[in-house]
């Protein structure tokens, strides 16, 4: 699993651990520093990560896409009305069309999920994911940021 952890929207350091090992303890790739982890309250029966590791806070999950998203149906659209409009009638036209189709299937396969801590924002990726997980709710986020 992979763990970033965030400081103010910032992310600060990362770290990745087995999670079937669950060490107690990670040297932090940037600042090496050493980071205590807690597993206990933080996993569930299924053995599934159900809290922050970091600071034991919930959790929510958030699929996240590659930058070029927006650009490329943006681009995807526009092509779309222009094949309607009769206007995709030459090879360079079809091509493009056929090079932003393959970069779709492509987004849609590096699309992946992970959980984020309300709490500290930590960010945890490669790991399986519970169902039970909610996506971020902004009245669940602002009592957590409150009884900070
Ligand atoms: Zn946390």
């Amino acid at each position: 699993m992979l763990v970033k952890l965030h400081q103010d929207g910032q992310k600060t350091d990362h770290f990745t651990v087995p999670f079937d090992e669950r060490p107690s303890k990670v040297r932090l790739e940037q600042s090496e520093e050493e980071l205590v982890l807690d597993w206990n309250s933080t996993v569930d029966d299924s053995g599934n990560l159900k809290a922050c590791i970091v600071c034991t806070g919930e959790l929510f999950r958030e699929n996240t896409f590659p930058q070029i998203t927006g650009f490329v149906i943006v681009l995807a659209f526009a092509g779309g009305v222009a094949g309607l409009l009769g206007l995709v009638t030459t090879w360079p036209m079809l091509i493009a069309m056929v090079v932003l189709l393959l970069i779709d299937v492509t987004i849609l396969v590096l699309r992946f999920t992970r959980l984020v801590c309300y709490k500290c924002g930590t960010r945890y990726c490669k790991l399986p994911i519970a169902p039970y997980h909610q996506k971020w709710d902004p009245d669940r986020s602002e009592q957590v940021q409150r009884s900070r």
